[in-house]
């Protein structure tokens, strides 16, 4: 985790809710659960230090419901199978 995030979740410790159900996330399902990066693509493609950016929380089963892009997800790599 990098040292913002660290900072930001320490400061506010908002709780997590998820972006799909807006259900609360509790500790006993953050293994199953995601965060998603939403970055300005201007601000990113020129690395732009201070990028626009917001996180979102998810259930990954919200997420995968959800997912209706062409584009592959690796769902199996991101959160603890079983
Ligand atoms: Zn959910």
């Amino acid at each position: 985790m990098y040292r913002g995030a660290q900072m930001a979740k320490s400061l506010f410790n908002p709780g997590f809710e998820c972006c799909f159900c807006q259900e609360a996330i509790g500790a006993e399902d953050e293994a199953q659960a995601v965060v998603l990066s939403a970055t300005n693509l201007s601000d990113w493609r020129i690395e732009l230090e201070e990028a626009r950016e917001q996180q979102l929380f998810a259930h990954m089963a919200c997420l995968m419901e959800n997912w209706k892009g062409r584009m592959s997800f690796e769902a199996g790599a991101l959160v603890n199978s079983g």
